[in-house]
């Protein structure tokens, strides 16, 4: 299964000329100079820079067995495949939904390897121009998997270019301007679309139709990453204790992304003090230097909910208020920051705003008169 992507990296890459897909190299295991916890916030410019990280490629699981938790999703998708097969189809259209770094590409490259498919891999800023998406369509053969992240931000123009290639396998173009502008369609083989989307609110319900197949991907439980945790480490060849691989599952904010930058930040921990196996003692040790608390709440995290309390009371606080009072995107609140602390049961949404949890301040040590205006959750819940 030949891989090629055009998605951003986090790591800087040398520019390409365009926006055409290009080959993955060879995945190398190993540290990368990335980002502790967050998701790298990306431009306009990241998300032309090619190809995925292909450290992150070596740490993926390759094959559905191997694709730790998301049962639902697994069996959902094992008839799917199932079924493709034996019909000898291409796998219906498939949306992927959920926070960053809970396995949607890997589970697209999964696809592939099972459906023995290419899989190409864009991110919707790049397809800006028709011309990007009709290159893409055009080179893709009987069966192939295209991958679209961030799909809930294709241009306009690039998703109506979908809708004919996704139910009829059409690409439909125009030439020329104005009056003697000529439409032509021209026959494409059929193939998967993947789109991967944090907002799938933010998707058109044209384009949301067109999936056969729309799956959420959920938070990933403790044990779960415990066994995540493990597979890397075995993958980097780094010694671990259960116990240990356990004390960076329980910091990994649910996200199996989150818990293989821990583990390879622990692994540092490890080797510049020469303690040999990582345990839960030197896993705590490490992680906490690195600002991860017990709960895998980072400085920012805990600086959102403190700002909260001490400057509104604990809420409500709208959106755009709370990024500027903390200079953080308000982009990166709501789709990176927010749904784990709402997971946490540390904030919720109300229609006036996010308000600060009983559970919050406890965590961060407040006490509830430092909290004057305080009020129950269940009436601010239903203000
Ligand atoms: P997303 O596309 O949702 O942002 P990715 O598919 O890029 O997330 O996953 C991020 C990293 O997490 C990958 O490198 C992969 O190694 C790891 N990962 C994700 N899901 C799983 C899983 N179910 N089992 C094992 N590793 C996983």
């Amino acid at each position: 299964m030949a891989i090629i992507s055009s998605k951003s990296s986090p790591e800087p890459q040398p520019p390409k000329k365009g926006d055409s897909p290009v080959e993955v190299t060879a995945p190398q295991p190993g540290a990368a100079p990335e980002s502790l916890v967050r998701e790298p916030q990306k431009s306009a410019t990241q998300e032309k820079t090619p190809p995925a990280a292909p450290v992150e490629d070596g740490l993926r699981p390759q094959k559905l067995a191997d694709y730790i938790g998301q049962k639902s999703l697994k069996e959902v998708l094992d008839i799917a495949i199932r079924a493709a097969q034996s019909r000898k189809e291409p796998l219906d259209h498939l949306l992927l939904y959920g926070p960053p770094g809970l396995g949607k590409t890997t589970m697209a490259l999964i696809l592939a390897q099972e459906m023995q498919v290419d899989c190409k891999i864009t991110t919707a800023p790049a397809l800006e121009r028709p011309r990007d998406i009709a290159g893409l369509l055009v080179n893709l053969k009987p069966g192939d998997i295209l991958f679209i992240d961030e799909i809930h931000r294709l241009p306009r123009v690039t998703e109506e270019i979908l809708y004919p290639a996704m139910e009829d396998s059409r690409l439909d173009i125009t030439i020329g301007k104005g009056q003697g502008a000529r439409t032509r369609s021209i026959p494409l083989h059929p193939f998967t679309l993947v789109g991967a989307t944090t907002r799938v609110g933010a998707l058109t319900s044209p384009l949301r139709d067109r999936f056969g197949l729309i799956q959420r991907l959920r938070f990933y439980e403790v044990d779960e990453l415990t066994q995540i945790v493990q597979r890397t480490a075995q993958v980097l060849d780094t010694p671990i204790q259960a116990d240990g691989a356990e004390e960076i599952a329980r910091r990994s904010r649910g996200t199996p992304r989150i818990a293989n930058r821990l583990l390879k930040r622990v692994r540092d921990y490890v080797e510049v003090k020469q303690s040999g196996r990582i345990d839960e003692a030197i896993a705590a040790e490490a992680l906490e230097l690195f600002n991860v608390d017990p709960c895998g709440l980072d400085w920012t995290d805990r600086r959102l909910l403190s700002v909260m309390i001490e400057n509104f009371n604990g809420g409500p606080v709208g959106l755009d208020t709370m990024a500027a009072a903390t200079g953080e995107d308000a982009q990166t609140i709501e789709e990176v920051y927010e749904p784990y602390l709402m997971q946490l049961g540390y904030l919720q949404r109300t229609p006036r705003g996010r308000i600060v949890t009983r559970a919050a301040c406890h965590h961060l040590g407040y006490e509830e008169s430092v909290v004057p205006d305080f009020r129950s959750e269940q009436q601010l819940s239903i203000m």
